[in-house]
Formats: C-alpha cells, sequence, structure tokens
C-alpha cells in the first residue's frame, strides 16, 4: 500500500514526489515515456528558485549549466515597439535570474532526484485506469512489455500534464471556449541571437493575431514557436510546417535571426491546452500542475506553478494522512489557492491579447513605479506585498482606462 500514486513524473509530479519522500512518505511514481523525452516549457521564472532550494534540488539546477535568463524582451510584430523586462530591475522582484531548459534534461534532474529521495519511480508506464474506494485507491497500468499491474494507495495525485487523465475520465474538463489556441514548436542550430547581459533573454513577438517565442537553450541552440488562435490556423487551410514557415518569413525580426539556422527536429503541435476542471481536489485525489489546469504559455508561468502546486498537495496529502482522512479543509483551500495563482496570469493573458493593455505594456509608464509590480509577477511572485499588489491594481485599472480615455499615447496596430 502506497501512501500516494502519483501519475506522471513531469515537474509536478517529480515535486510532489520529492517533497512526500522528504515528508517520509511511500510514493510511486507511474511515468510513461522513458526519460530522457523532448517537452515544452523551457523558459523558467525566478521565483522557481525557492522552489528548488525547497526541495534540495538547487545544487543540481546551479551546476548543469543551463542557459541564465536575466530579462524578457516583447517586440511587436512590425517591430516598431519594443520592451525589456530585466528581472534585476524590479524593485519587488528578490530573484534577478532564471534559467532557459532542455526539458528533457531539466525533467530527467527532477526526477533522478525524486529517486534518490526514496521516491519508487517506474517509467515506460502507462497508468490505464483508476478506481477510488472507501479507504484507498487502486490503478492499473501497462508496462512496455505489455504486462499490466494494479497497484494500491492511499491517495492518487494526478501529474499527467495535458492528457488530465482523472478529471478527463470523469467529465470534468473545460475549455476556455474563447481561447482556443494551436502551438507549433520545434528547436534550431545556429539562430542569431543577442549576446552581453541580453544572451539568454527569452524573445516574444506579438504579432496582430499570434506571437512567436525564440528561447536560447545553449549557445547554438534555440527554440522556436508560434501560438495562433485555432479558427486563424483553420481557415490558413495550411499544414503546421507551411504556417510555421509563412508566419517567420512575415515577421522581420524572426526571419533575420533564422536566416541561418537550421531546424534540428521535426515540429511539434499542441492544442486546446487551455483548460479548467472543475475540481482539483476530491476525496483521495488531488490534482497538480497542467493537470489542475492551464492557460496560455505566454507568461512563461507552466513549469513553475506546476511545481509550487506539486510542492503544496504534497505537504496537504502529508497532513491527510496523518488524520487518516480522505478530504481535509487543507485540500479544499490547497484547490483554492491554485486557481488563486493561475488567476494572477490569466488576467495577464486575457488583457494581453488586447490593444489597450498592449498600448500600455509597450509604453511603460515609470511614474509610481508600476512596472515593478508587472515585473514580480512576470518574475513569478505570486504572494504579492502591498507594495506591488496596490500598484497592479493601479496598472489594470489604467488598461481599462486606456479603453476609454487614453493614458498611453495610442498607437495603431501592429501591421504584421
Ligand atoms: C506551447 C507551450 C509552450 C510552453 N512554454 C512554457 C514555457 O516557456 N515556460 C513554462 O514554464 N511553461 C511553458 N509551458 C507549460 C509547461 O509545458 C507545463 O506547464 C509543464 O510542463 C507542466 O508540468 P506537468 O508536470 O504538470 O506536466 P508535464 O510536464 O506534461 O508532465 C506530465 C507527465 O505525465 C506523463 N503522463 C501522461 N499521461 C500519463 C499516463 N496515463 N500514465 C503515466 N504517465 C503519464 C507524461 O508522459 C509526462 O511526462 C508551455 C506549454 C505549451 C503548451
Amino acid at each position: 500500500m502506497w501512501d500516494a500514486i502519483i501519475i506522471g513524473g513531469g515537474p509536478a509530479g517529480s515535486s510532489t514526489a520529492i517533497k512526500m519522500s522528504q515528508l517520509g512518505r511511500k510514493v510511486l511514481v507511474l511515468e510513461k515515456e522513458k526519460f530522457p523525452r523532448f517537452h515544452v516549457g523551457e523558459s523558467l521564472l525566478p521565483y522557481n528558485r525557492t522552489i528548488f532550494d525547497e526541495l534540495g534540488v538547487w545544487s543540481k539546477i546551479q551546476s548543469a549549466g543551463f542557459m541564465v535568463k536575466r530579462g524578457a524582451q516583447f517586440w511587436l510584430g512590425d517591430g516598431t515597439k519594443r520592451v525589456r523586462v530585466t528581472f534585476a530591475q524590479g524593485i519587488f522582484t528578490e530573484f534577478p535570474e532564471a534559467f532557459q531548459v532542455e526539458r528533457s534534461r531539466f525533467d530527467q534532474i527532477l526526477l533522478d532526484h525524486a529517486s534518490e529521495c526514496g521516491a519508487e519511480v517506474r517509467e515506460e508506464s502507462t497508468v490505464l485506469t483508476h478506481e477510488v474506494l472507501n479507504d484507498r485507491t487502486r490503478v492499473k497500468y501497462r508496462r512496455a512489455d505489455g504486462t499490466e499491474e494494479t497497484v494500491e494507495g492511499k491517495f492518487i495525485v494526478d501529474a499527467s500534464g495535458l492528457s488530465n487523465m482523472t478529471a478527463n475520465a470523469g467529465g470534468q474538463r473545460s475549455y476556455y471556449e474563447e481561447h482556443k489556441k494551436v502551438a507549433i514548436y520545434g528547436h534550431f542550430d545556429n539562430a542569431l541571437m543577442p549576446d552581453g547581459d541580453q544572451l539568454g533573454d527569452i524573445l516574444i513577438i506579438r504579432r496582430r493575431n499570434s506571437w512567436c517565442w525564440m528561447i536560447p537553450l545553449s549557445a547554438t541552440k534555440t527554440s522556436v514557436g508560434l501560438v495562433l488562435d485555432r479558427t486563424d490556423f483553420q481557415a490558413m487551410k495550411l499544414t503546421p510546417e507551411e504556417a510555421f514557415a509563412q508566419a517567420m518569413e512575415n515577421t522581420p525580426e524572426m526571419k533575420r535571426r533564422l536566416a541561418t539556422a537550421t531546424k534540428t527536429m521535426p515540429l511539434h503541435v499542441a492544442r486546446d491546452f487551455s483548460y479548467r476542471n472543475a475540481t482539483l481536489a476530491a476525496p483521495r485525489i488531488m490534482r497538480v500542475g497542467d493537470s489542475a489546469g492551464f492557460i496560455d504559455p505566454i507568461f512563461s508561468s507552466g513549469v513553475f506553478l506546476a511545481m509550487q502546486s506539486g510542492r503544496d498537495a504534497a505537504c496537504v496529502i502529508h497532513e491527510a494522512l496523518a488524520k487518516d482522512q480522505p478530504m481535509t479543509s487543507a485540500m479544499k483551500r490547497y484547490e483554492k489557492n491554485v486557481r488563486r495563482r493561475i488567476g494572477i496570469y490569466w488576467e495577464f493573458i486575457e488583457n494581453y491579447y488586447t490593444h489597450a493593455f498592449t498600448e500600455l505594456f509597450f509604453q511603460p509608464q515609470p511614474g509610481l513605479n508600476l512596472p515593478s509590480s508587472v515585473n514580480a509577477v512576470l518574475a513569478g511572485r505570486t504572494e504579492l506585498p502591498w507594495g506591488a499588489w496596490w500598484r497592479l491594481r493601479i496598472f489594470f485599472l489604467l488598461v481599462w482606462l486606456q479603453r476609454r480615455h487614453p493614458i498611453a499615447r495610442p498607437f495603431a496596430q501592429s501591421s504584421i
């Protein structure tokens, strides 16, 4: 009898496994892939550092040689406006740096650390079904050789990412209808990237109705992606490769940077990744990471929120086990807190796609130091001190006003 059976060994599952093992609990991680494996989600946030420290994995991450990220650059598609968010300049941002990581290596470090902390990790083990009984849970999985096994545990932690296994099976997933996107992405060698202080910056280019990213992963390797509305993609009647090539060709800065680059893998496609689940905590089940819901990758918050929720779920399950209860008030508080954190980024994401937000975001108003509050959230500070909180509220009030009585100088939408 395991204390918890964790479905999925991505950042959320590993964080849960590490924390529960550190608390002395017996956990089993079932991961369908053989690591290392490719995964999207490569740009981390500075506040990831707090979780690395807590999970005791910081020295391993620090010595892995990942690209240091000091800032994020946002450009308009036609290049007429650009802004650089430098974490060191935010007065409410306590950590000046993050990392850009190749997820195959990053996820492997976390999963290995979970093993070293005492978790049992079984790779190439695909969970097929789950059951919640009165006093336990039951999980059936299939190994690589096709054989099946059933295991039992007190709790199930669903960390299956966008597969969203247990909520899907329970019909709990609902998509954000107004936010249906398609992402097309892959790795390139020898793209032109800035050097010096800007070496590790993520570049986000906001086109009129879509956006592109460039994430430097090493001196030669860059992750490149395009995110567009699903309806636009369908109307184009192009293959993902054609749509991607067309966007890169039509966006001057992407074209310039990719002029000497070569693609090193077939492009990947992700669809319908913006959704929420009806419940995140139910008797003997906790949902963490993307399985708790995901919105949009624009502000690189996914891995951070995944690890944070994994860590928190571990503490809450530890307490429920001590009380021998299938559902506790702490589990309900967990759900509320995870939704609150997702909500912080949702407010940014919803606004980011509006022109009024763009006008203020690309022309930061230095008065009152409002950009520092934006900087803190984009760095991953989800528990804002009072000074940052009220500045953020004023910032969003200005965005609201901008639609009616412009505060910042209005400018035309990007021609691209
Ligand atoms: C286009 C795009 C770009 C993104 N860019 C960023 C970014 O720059 N920065 C960032 O922080 N986030 C980004 N994200 C989000 C990020 O990828 C996720 O938030 C993060 O990977 C979530 O971690 P997780 O552990 O919840 O899920 P995952 O990392 O997806 O891990 C889930 C694991 O579960 C396993 N699994 C699934 N089903 C089963 C099963 N039935 N049995 C056993 N195992 C199973 C999978 O194999 C996988 O290893 C991006 C997302 C998208 C879609």
